[in-house]
């Protein structure tokens, strides 16, 4: 195992209860992340909340099937738990306190201080099978190993993600399907269409609104400079990364930059007035049911509300539900339907597994989650059978879906939410019968992958 984080301790735990030894790498607090501060295992960089307890949420239904396999961090959360109304919250320094010492006590976990190269892969390689579990933060020279094994350009050091809609929350009596000019791309593009004053409205709103704060490591440890500074830094890092620029950046330079850009609306015709839109913002599917669509070359920076409030303002979208917000930050991930087999296994290098955010998962819940997945697809491969891959209507079958969608798409990291989860068919009129439909068919399909598990007795 190599990292101590939400991903690691997962696995290590589960790989050590099933009766297997595990050397666990943890490379702090010798070297720090510019993002970590202390030596804790699995420490919560950000937030302290490990979102909504409610069974009737999808953060809520990933919780209990981890919990049904032994999750640890939500164990030792709940023990750390306080007051967060919805949200299972905690106390950060007792929960990593807690996690460090459960897991340097396990009597067949050997923790070893040292950051992990990739001069260190071929023996361990020879001892046993190897999970890489170093999340966005990953040290270069084993970020450096991942691009040379997954091809240089299938690893992301940066994530430059446009915020996600639900289809069933677009209003199809103003979005209309059509690709530019008639051609190539069928009905998958869906176009919102603006009206002039429309669209001056929205470009005053976006570059106006609320930004997100900048990590000091990220704008290249201007600690202590003006936000605008700050802005300028980490803008000026990243403009070598395709498509990192925010859209409010790309909106500052002139009023009509994105109309020429981003949203130009050539080759498209609005059926409501048989005219070419002032502009159209695109929207693209996100998954093979067509039940998720991107908001194209919409990277943004700007605060989440802030997002709802100003993309509610195009043209179709007022009642949009967003699954997903923009941003743009550092992480490490690959670019998983092309080089992770179901069971997290890099294709082009046997016996070596990626677990958490490298995987395409995002926040502490799904990379633990996906710890624990790769831990089982391990255990089953050492006890001589293979993970069966679970049905998209559970939690883990919905993200290891997104992971394995190799949709034409710039693939982007993803946390856990309905979007992912089958409709029912036909879809009913009512979003409370939908919900109600996916919570129940999650209940049954995790009970049915769950017993076909070889999972360790007790
Ligand atoms: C600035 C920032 C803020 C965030 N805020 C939130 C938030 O508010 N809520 C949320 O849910 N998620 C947040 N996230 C995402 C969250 O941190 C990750 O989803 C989660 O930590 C990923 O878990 P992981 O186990 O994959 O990686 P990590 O938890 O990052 O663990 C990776 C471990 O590997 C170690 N490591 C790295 N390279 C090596 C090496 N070569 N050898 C040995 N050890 C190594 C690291 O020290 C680290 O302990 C944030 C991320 C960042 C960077």
């Amino acid at each position: 195992m190599v990292g101590a984080g939400f991903a690691g301790v997962e696995a290590a735990w589960f790989l050590a209860e099933a009766g297997h030894s595990v050397r666990l790498f943890e490379m702090r607090p010798k070297h720090q992340t510019p993002a970590h501060t202390t030596g804790h295992f699995a420490e919560l960089v950000c937030s302290n909340s490990f979102k909504s307890k409610l069974p009737t949420s999808p953060a809520g239904q990933l919780k209990a099937e981890m919990l049904a396999l032994g999750s640890i961090v939500l164990r030792i959360a709940e023990e750390c738990s306080v007051p967060g109304g919805e949200a299972l919250a905690v106390d950060r320094d007792r929960f990593g306190e807690q996690v460090t010492r459960t897991l340097r006590e396990h009597p067949r976990i050997e923790v070893i201080e040292e950051v992990f190269g990739p001069g260190d892969l071929e023996s361990a390689r020879r001892l046993g099978p190897v999970i890489l579990s170093t999340g966005p933060l990953t040290s270069p020279e084993l970020s450096e190993w991942l691009a040379q094994a997954t091809g240089r350009e299938h690893l992301y050091f940066y994530d430059a993600v446009s915020p996600t809609v639900e289809a069933s929350s677009l209003d199809r009596s103003i979005i209309f399907a059509q690709s530019r000019y008639d051609k190539g791309e069928g009905d998958d593009y869906l176009n919102c269409p603006f009206e002039k004053d429309h669209y001056l409205a929205f470009v005053e709103a976006l570059i106006t609104a609320e930004r997100a704060p900048i990590h000091a490591f990220e704008a290249g440890g201007k600690r202590d400079a003006e936000p605008q500074e700050q802005e300028a830094a980490f803008l000026e890092k990243i403009k070598y990364f395709s498509g990192c620029t925010p859209i409010e950046a790309i909106a500052e330079k002139g009023v009509r930059s994105l109309a020429f850009g981003n949203f130009k609306p050539v080759g498209l015709t609005d059926p409501r007035t048989d005219r070419r839109p002032y502009a159209a913002l695109q929207l693209r599917p996100e998954n093979r049911e067509k039940t998720l669509y991107s908001l194209v070359a919409c990277q943004t920076r700007l605060k989440w509300g802030e997002q709802k409030r100003v993309f509610r303002m195009v043209p179709g979208l007022s009642d949009a539900e967003f699954v997903r917000y923009g941003v743009i930050h550092r992480n490490t991930y690959v670019d998983a339907p092309r080089v992770l087999e179901a069971t997290l296994e890099l294709k082009s290098e046997p016996r070596v597994y990626l677990a958490g955010q490298l995987t395409g998962v995002e926040g502490y819940v799904e990379s633990a989650a996906f710890g624990l997945y790769a831990a089982l697809a391990v255990h089953h491969s050492l006890v001589g059978t293979s993970l069966p891959v679970p049905a998209k209507e559970c939690a883990y079958g919905a993200l290891v879906g997104h992971l394995q969608d190799d949709t034409q798409r710039e693939f982007a990291p993803m946390n856990i939410n309905w979007g992912l989860f089958p409709s029912p068919e036909p879809r009913p009129r009512d979003k409370a019968a939908v919900r109600a439909f996916k919570i129940d068919a999650a209940g049954r399909a995790f009970a049915e992958w769950r017993a076909l598990l070889d999972l360790p007795k007790g």
